[in-house]
């Protein structure tokens, strides 16, 4: 890190501190040279994702945002709305996507919730694919329980277990 007094490339880590909920790190530096003391911060680089809405409108993709909406359809249910969030921001950044419509990430989070429990993935789907009758609910129930039955959900075992 360039010293702000001399111009010296050369500096020298005296203090480092995680600081705002450890999402940045504070460190203290010395110029060798000059003997100047100055301080640096280290964030996390993350890309701005845009979620292209339904209506056309544009929202910068919100990971608070995602995980409340998630939270709402698994209410009493095994799963970490949080992490689920968390996952599928790991995968827009990882991914470099910057922009993401929100049919596609309402279909992440129900190929997660899938996985966890297929009670909250109805709940979501229902709202989210905004079932226009019975038979496209009941079209869906049906197509989960033909991929349930190759990949046995897991939750649904444990709660029998549970209630022993
Ligand atoms: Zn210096």
């Amino acid at each position: 890190m360039k010293c702000p007094a001399c111009g010296s490339v050369d500096s020298r880590v005296l203090d480092s501190r995680p600081v705002d909920d450890d999402s940045s790190i504070r460190r203290r530096r010395e110029c060798p040279v000059c003997g100047r003391r100055f301080t640096t911060y280290e964030v996390v680089d993350t890309l701005p994702v845009t979620v292209i809405k339904r209506d056309g409108g544009r929202e910068f993709f919100n990971k608070q945002k995602l995980a409340a909406g998630i939270a709402r359809a698994c209410q009493k249910r095994p799963v970490d709305a949080e992490a689920v969030a968390s996952s599928i921001e790991a995968d827009l950044q990882n991914g470099l996507v910057s922009e993401i419509s929100s049919k596609d990430l309402g279909d992440l989070v129900l190929e997660r919730l899938q996985r966890i429990d297929v009670v909250s993935y109805i709940r979501f789907a229902s709202v989210y694919r905004e079932f226009q009758d019975i038979d496209s609910f009941m079209a869906e129930i049906k197509r989960i329980s033909k991929k349930a039955k190759t990949h046995p959900v897991k939750t649904e075992i444990k709660e029998e277990k549970n209630d022993d």
